[in-house]
């Protein structure tokens, strides 16, 4: 029998050439299906007369009419394939045209009653519907129940070869036959407190909404509903850990005190309070999970150093993890730096090499060695990337792991880590992606936060200009000057590789999306402008030839991308630190936290196609010492967006806020790193909005503290359980 969960291809109208596209979107089962919500509304709800569609043009309308004429012609410029039709109500005749649909002359007949929506141009003297919406209508019946035309649309979001007109045609026979047996999941404390659509209804509203009231109703429910989801899900697990055991580690204020004063400079207040917060954490027997919060260069490694240098004196190992290499290499150097004279013993795991300071000195040896070493409890820190808690590597007394830069990860392995241990170790995650409060509540739902929200204070704040293409020539004049009092340059170029125009049209980049989606033969104008646009987007292999050879002939120019082998990466970075190279052209991948204090210009080249938060994170890779630091925007996107969010780049050098700008301005889906913690649309939705949030973290928090195990709730429990098979962040 087919039900909720049968698979789509056993669908007549869907078979399996469309399910296979369907399955792009995670959608196998007619529930799948329903749950594929509409991106956003065309509001064809208002039908016109005919006579009145010289009221509308320019705009878009409904009308509706029987068809006198239809016929397929030929352009005369581009021998495009036209579709003509005559369409009459009681009021007057109106044309419409199609381009390139011939198989429209096929499905509408003349004396046919259709539904027209679109677009109402002029053609010579001759009002016409241009390539309208349309379907097949009963006379003027008034109570015709309409999909494409007449009514509040949905449009869908789409994928090759499945358009939003299919996904109408299929899912709203769907509706009728299954809305009804959707469960509600939503416990019916919660619908009645918050007034929520019932999910029959709120299915029916989201896809084919009376009004606009109507849609926004049934998305509340759907974006409190998934952000309900996620919450339980982590709590659930917060809930979970605090039952485990980790080991206590009691502070040793002395120790503190003895470290603190052998720093080159004084801790901030807010790294004090946050290194305090850590530290009556490691306190206690419950799991710690802390992510520790600071805008780059605002100095988190040395907080961590402390939690480590703590955790070792208590007689537990931490381990130390860096998203890569370069990284993992500059906090051994750093972390052992920090830790002279202290009688700690640091290792160093990486792909290939492995080193043990010890005694103030550092030694290569064999992995065989150092794993020795790890066991027996030798080795007090280890850092290295994640190949640290890959099997073979056994810890003796596990009792802190830090993690730099890598969102969700850390709670992932520290999970994989507790498996079969008794004593969990406590974590600290940390990050510099400044995230806003909602997004912080949500994906790390399950973490306390310790924000360090101060910069050093022999920091001096750099300074920040939009460079204009006429004042380009200026910015390399100073450039030159800045390089030969020995400052180091990086110029940021969205791309690699510039594409050859016509190749296949379409951008490598994600960022420049939505290109594949025009039809050349439809807007050949545009086409064009849109192509051409699209190869001046800087390509760090042109930036790097056109500095080199033309520009900055005798200056060190070497290129930095994401193609280069980690080693090579790694020696680059190295050589631009000890300065011999004056300017590093790269693309993003210089974005995570390489120290490199000499360089005091940052250049982006592009700025339009990087988020607020991406642009804050380049920028932070220069000011890293005491000198007057720059960071220069070029852009060719001279639209008022563009202008908006540069200008909030120039006024602002606070992470969090330019944050919740790009929130504000480009959306939730425009949030640094969104894609890698693959939240749902309709969450995703709620995120702008922090009273959404926190009502749905409260409703968790209640409904678990009266039933941790959801035993109640028993629909609730398998929808969660679809839930989290289908997110899994990062
Ligand atoms: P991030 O938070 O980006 O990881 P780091 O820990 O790499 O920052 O610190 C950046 C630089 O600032 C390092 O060179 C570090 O030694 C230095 N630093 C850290 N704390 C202070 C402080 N309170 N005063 C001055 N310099 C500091
Ligand atoms: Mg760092």
């Amino acid at each position: 029998m087919v039900n909720l969960s049968t698979p789509i291809e056993e669908l007549p109208r869907v078979g399996a050439a469309y399910a296979k596209r369907l399955k792009k979107f995670g959608i196998k089962t007619i529930q799948d299906l329903l749950f594929h919500f509409p991106a956003r509304y065309d509001d064809f709800s208002e039908i016109i007369k005919i006579s009145a569609a010289r009221h509308k043009l320019g705009q878009t309308a409904c009308a509706q009419g029987k068809i006198i004429e239809i016929e397929n012609s030929r352009t005369k410029k581009r021998w495009m394939a036209m579709t003509e039709a005559s369409i009459e109500d009681d009021t007057g005749q109106i044309k419409a045209v199609w381009f390139n649909q011939p198989y429209i002359a096929k499905s509408l007949k003349e004396d046919d009653f259709v539904s027209l929506a679109g677009k109402i141009s002029l053609y010579k003297e001759g009002l016409y519907f241009n390539s309208p919406s349309y379907e097949r209508i009963n006379n003027f019946d008034e109570n015709e129940n309409l999909t494409h035309t007449g009514r509040i649309v949905p449009v869908y979001p789409e994928t090759r070869g499945i358009t939003s007109k299919w996904l109408r045609y299929i899912i709203k026979p769907l509706l009728y036959r299954f809305a009804e047996q959707i469960p509600e999941s939503l416990p019916k404390e919660i619908i009645k407190k918050y007034k929520f659509l019932a999910i029959q209804e709120a299915m029916w509203q989201l896809h084919f909404p009376e009004t606009f009231e109507h849609a926004d109703a049934a998305k509340a429910r759907f974006s409190f509903e998934e952000l309900f989801l996620i919450q339980l899900n982590v709590l659930k697990e917060k809930i979970k850990l605090k039952q485990k055991k980790s080991p206590a580690c009691p502070m040793r204020a002395d120790l503190m005190k003895k470290f603190t004063s052998s720093l080159p400079f004084k801790l901030t207040d807010s790294q004090k309070k946050c290194a305090f917060a850590i530290l009556k954490d490691l306190e206690k027997s419950v799991p710690m999970s802390r992510l520790l919060e600071g805008d780059v260069g605002s100095g988190k490694t040395v907080v961590a150093t402390m939690a480590a240098l703590n955790t070792a004196k208590c007689g537990y190992q931490t381990a130390f993890m860096a998203p890569t290499e370069i990284l993992a290499k500059q906090h051994f150097k750093t972390i052992t730096e920090l830790l002279l004279n202290f009688d700690v013993n640091v290792g160093l795991l990486t792909g290939k090499d492995a080193r043990i300071f010890k005694k103030n000195e550092t030694i290569e040896v064999s992995k065989k060695s150092f794993n020795g070493d790890l066991e027996n409890g030798q080795l007090n820190i280890i850092i290295g990337t994640h190949a640290l808690i890959q099997k073979g590597i056994e810890f003796k007394n596990l009792g802190l792991v830090v993690v730099d830069e890598q969102h969700r990860f850390g709670v992932e392995q520290r999970d994989k880590l507790i498996k079969n241990k008794k004593l969990v170790p406590h974590l600290l995650s940390m990050t510099a992606t400044p995230i806003p409060r909602t997004l912080a509540l949500t994906v790390y739902g399950d973490l306390d936060l310790s924000l360090i929200d101060e910069m050093p204070k022999n920091r001096k704040k750099i300074k920040t200009l939009v460079v204009e293409p006429k004042d380009r020539k200026e910015a390399y004049n100073f450039i030159e000057k800045e390089v030969n009092e020995g400052k180091g340059v990086f110029v940021i170029c969205p791309k690699i590789e510039s594409k050859k125009p016509g190749a296949n049209g379409c951008p490598t980049s994600h960022q420049a999306g939505g290109m594949s989606d025009i039809p050349p033969a439809f807007a050949p104008q545009n086409y064009d402008l849109r192509s051409i646009a699209l190869n001046e987007v800087k390509a760090v292999k042109d930036e790097y030839k056109k500095l080199s050879e033309e520009i900055f002939p005798d200056l060190r120019i070497t290129m930095l991308h994401g193609k280069m082998k980690p080693k090579e990466k790694e020696r680059i970075m190295l050589d631009f630190k000890k300065g011999e190279i004056d300017i590093l052209v790269s693309t993003s991948v210089v974005e995570v936290g390489v120290d490199v204090p000499r360089a005091t210009i940052m250049m982006i080249e592009g700025a339009e196609r990087f988020g607020l938060s991406q642009l804050h994170q380049f920028r932070g890779r220069v000011g890293r010492s005491d000198v007057q630091s720059y960071c220069f925007l070029f852009t060719t996107d001279p639209s008022q967006l563009n202008r908006k969010r540069l200008k909030a780049m120039v006024d602002s050098d606070n992470g969090f806020e330019l944050a919740q700008k790009d929130l504000e301005i480009r959306g939730p889906g425009s949030l640094y790193g969104t894609q890698q913690w693959g939240l749902p649309d309709m969450a995703m939705q709620g995120l702008s909005n922090i009273f959404l949030v926190e009502k749905t973290r409260t409703a968790a928090k209640e409904l678990l503290e009266k039933d941790p195990e959801l035993k109640n709730y028993p629909l609730l429990k398998e929808r969660l359980l679809q839930f989290e098979k289908k997110i899994h962040f990062e």
